[in-house]
């Protein structure tokens, strides 16, 4: 675009004469501003010497906007901030993406320019478009955004610099930085836009969890055993618990120091777990309080694994089952409910008898249901350790189990137990 274009351009969005703009801009191209600064320049320019016309946006806090807000300004302390590539309307941009707070609240944003935003500087916002991400609003900010950077440092309750702990990352945070110990990696070759791409994927854990990760441009400093800084990771969600995106913009320091991180699955109460919407590795404890239908005996689809019920596939039609255990149990330790789902090693130790037991098992008694019934009389109301990956959709919590495996209470303990229940 010529500098006559943005002229023109900025000029009509302002809603002001063309030439007088343009002159503006080519005062300020004169001292070498590059063109988008010059046009935001001169835009604030307009704003400010004329508040009182509709162009003009109202300053908002962070917790008065909605989704059902076009435009609005704000003052705010940058949080965080991601950079991307991304592939739209088939083109590569680079964005900038993170959070921003105010003493009201905090929000997440995109950004389609770069506006040299810094991790902890407080900005005002001009003119920026409000979107809505799945129900909540999001700042949108793009070429006809003004930024001013503010003297005064607001004071926000929210940590400044995107350091994040493993347990604590949702899909769709971004501009996240973490100190984590590399646990396992394998290098893959995908088939991606451009053609096969070498990529590494693997496992990352800290004091408070363990993620799966992938590194988009394998690293070699993301090895075994390395402790390392990532800054600049974006999260996704990959088959339902949160995953480690490490773009062409992380970068990656290797620690002198260990990051430790707990040698089996991080414990957690039930109901915290499934709030932070999926986990990979976890352990939980609780009382199996139900054995759900659909376990003991099953048959599958043998194009598509489905469980199926009198020989029909929701996609294949009618088909020759393929007999297999599973489990569904439901799990609670007063904090929440899981279903916890076996598969046929972990159900064969449960139902005490393997896949040939089973089917002898029902042929005798001419009824599949035998198998469920005798795992649900060895496992309801009893208290298990249980160790896997938990998703939570709208299908619920699962808890896909790695380890299942009956507590057995210290005697000791139980005696208390027992005691402190029949004190009056
Ligand atoms: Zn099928």
């Amino acid at each position: 675009m010529s500098l006559e274009d943005h002229a023109e351009e900025l000029a009509s969005s302002l809603g002001v004469d063309k030439t007088e703009v343009k002159q503006k801009l080519e005062n300020l191209d004169q001292y070498g501003v590059p063109i988008d600064e010059a046009k935001q320049t001169v835009r604030r320019n307009y704003d400010e010497s004329d508040s009182g016309s509709p162009e003009e946006v109202s300053t908002k806090s962070i917790a008065e906007i909605t989704t059902g807000d076009s435009r609005v300004g704000v003052d705010v302390r940058i949080l965080s901030v991601g950079k991307r590539s991304i592939q739209y309307n088939g083109e590569q941009h680079v964005i900038f993406e993170g959070e921003m707070a105010d003493e009201s609240g905090k929000i997440s944003y995109t950004s389609w320019e770069d506006f040299d935003l810094e991790t902890g500087e407080t900005v005002h916002l001009g003119n920026i478009d409000i979107r809505e991400w799945e129900g909540n609003p999001e700042l949108n900010l793009g070429d006809s955004t003004s930024v001013e950077r503010l003297s005064e440092t607001l004071d926000v309750e929210y940590d400044v610099g995107g350091d994040a702990t493993l347990a604590s990352l949702e899909p769709g945070d971004r501009g996240v930085n973490l100190d984590v110990q590399v646990l396992e990696t394998e290098q893959k070759t995908i088939n991606g836009r451009d053609g096969e791409t070498e990529i590494l994927s693997g496992v990352v854990g800290d004091e408070t969890g363990r993620l799966p990760f992938t590194d988009w441009g394998p690293r070699e400093a993301l090895s075994v055993g390395n402790s390392v800084r990532l800054e600049d990771v974006f999260i996704r969600e990959f088959r339902g618990v949160p995953s480690v995106n490490v773009s062409e913009f992380t970068t990656v320091a290797v620690l002198d120091s260990t990051v430790e991180v707990a040698d089996s699955g991080t414990r957690y109460p039930i109901g915290d777990a499934v709030d932070t919407g999926g986990m990979f590795d976890l352990e939980l404890t609780g009382n199996v309080v139900a054995v759900r239908d659909g376990s003991g005996l099953i048959e599958r689809c043998p194009e598509c694994g489905r469980v199926i019920q009198s020989g029909q596939c929701r996609t294949h039609g009618e088909v020759e089952g393929e007999d297999d255990l599973r489990v569904k149990a439901i799990l609670d330790d007063g904090t929440g409910t899981v279903t916890v789902v076996l598969d046929e090693v972990l159900t064969a130790e449960v139902y005490d008898g393997d896949l040939d037991d089973a089917r002898d098992h029902a042929r005798d008694a001419m009824d599949r249901e035998v198998v469920a019934k005798e795992i649900r009389e060895n496992i309801v109301g009893q208290e298990f350790r249980v160790r896997g990956t938990l998703t939570v959709d709208d299908y619920g919590a699962n808890l896909e189990a790695s380890e299942f495996t009956r507590r057995v209470e210290d005697p000791q303990d139980r005696a208390k137990r027992l005691l402190t229940e029949v004190k009056p």
